[in-house]
């Protein structure tokens, strides 16, 4: 089996995770074309986990996660400003590093599985070391590898429970499947969305 230098056999703190994983170049290593460095959280004190697919062209230019329309479209959800949004999640995402365009010239390209299970090492570790009280997985592809479901609709705007934690998904904010364009989802995401707020305020009192 093929040892990465990048990372160790076990993490106590994010903050020794953070400096290994902003250097990961696994997937590089593996013969994958991405675009960008990993990008980075300045906060490690969070409460809560952000789960989305993969950072976009401009969270991949900053290094730091849901900077471009589609984070301003989910802190608009959430309510929550820029500094209170950092404060508040660390973000994760099931890859790391700008995947660069899809082949097809639309959107950006899917992370493979075997980069999908590379960079699962990260959120093992973060979550294990973090334990957060909320998590809330982003789109298809972070709602399918976290709780193991398939199709939105189907669980949009309810709550699970994961290994103690509340999870609640979100579709992804950037709308690109078409899938917020129909108004019953529009009203689902909105459920959800008062759910996570809900979450986080009894977080905040707790
Ligand atoms: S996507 Fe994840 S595993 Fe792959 S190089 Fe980036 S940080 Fe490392």
């Amino acid at each position: 089996m093929r040892v990465y230098h990048d990372r160790r056999a076990s993490y106590r703190s994010l903050a020794s995770l953070q400096r290994d994983l902003q250097a990961c170049r696994a997937c590089i290593e593996a013969g994958f074309p991405l675009e960008s460095w990993p990008v980075r959280n300045e906060h490690l004190r969070q409460r809560a986990y952000m789960y989305g697919q993969a950072p976009g062209i401009v969270e991949g230019q900053e290094r730091r996660p849901w900077r471009g329309r589609a984070g301003q479209t989910l802190r608009r959800w959430l309510d929550l400003d820029e500094d209170e949004f950092y404060a508040t999640f660390y973000c994760a995402s099931v890859t790391r590093c700008y995947p660069g365009r899809a082949p097809s010239g639309r959107g950006d390209r899917t992370p493979t599985p075997r980069e999908q299970e590379l960079c699962a090492f990260w959120s093992e570790w973060e979550l294990r070391i973090l334990r957060p009280k909320l998590i809330v997985p982003v789109g298809g592809l972070a709602i399918r590898r976290l709780l193991g479901i398939t199709g939105l609709a189907s669980c949009i705007g309810s709550r699970y429970d994961l290994d103690g934690a509340t999870a609640i998904p979100l579709p992804h904010p950037s709308g690109a499947s078409g899938w917020l364009n129909s108004p019953a989802n529009r009203e689902l995401t909105a459920k959800a969305a008062e759910l996570v707020r809900a979450e986080l305020s009894g977080l905040l009192r707790g």
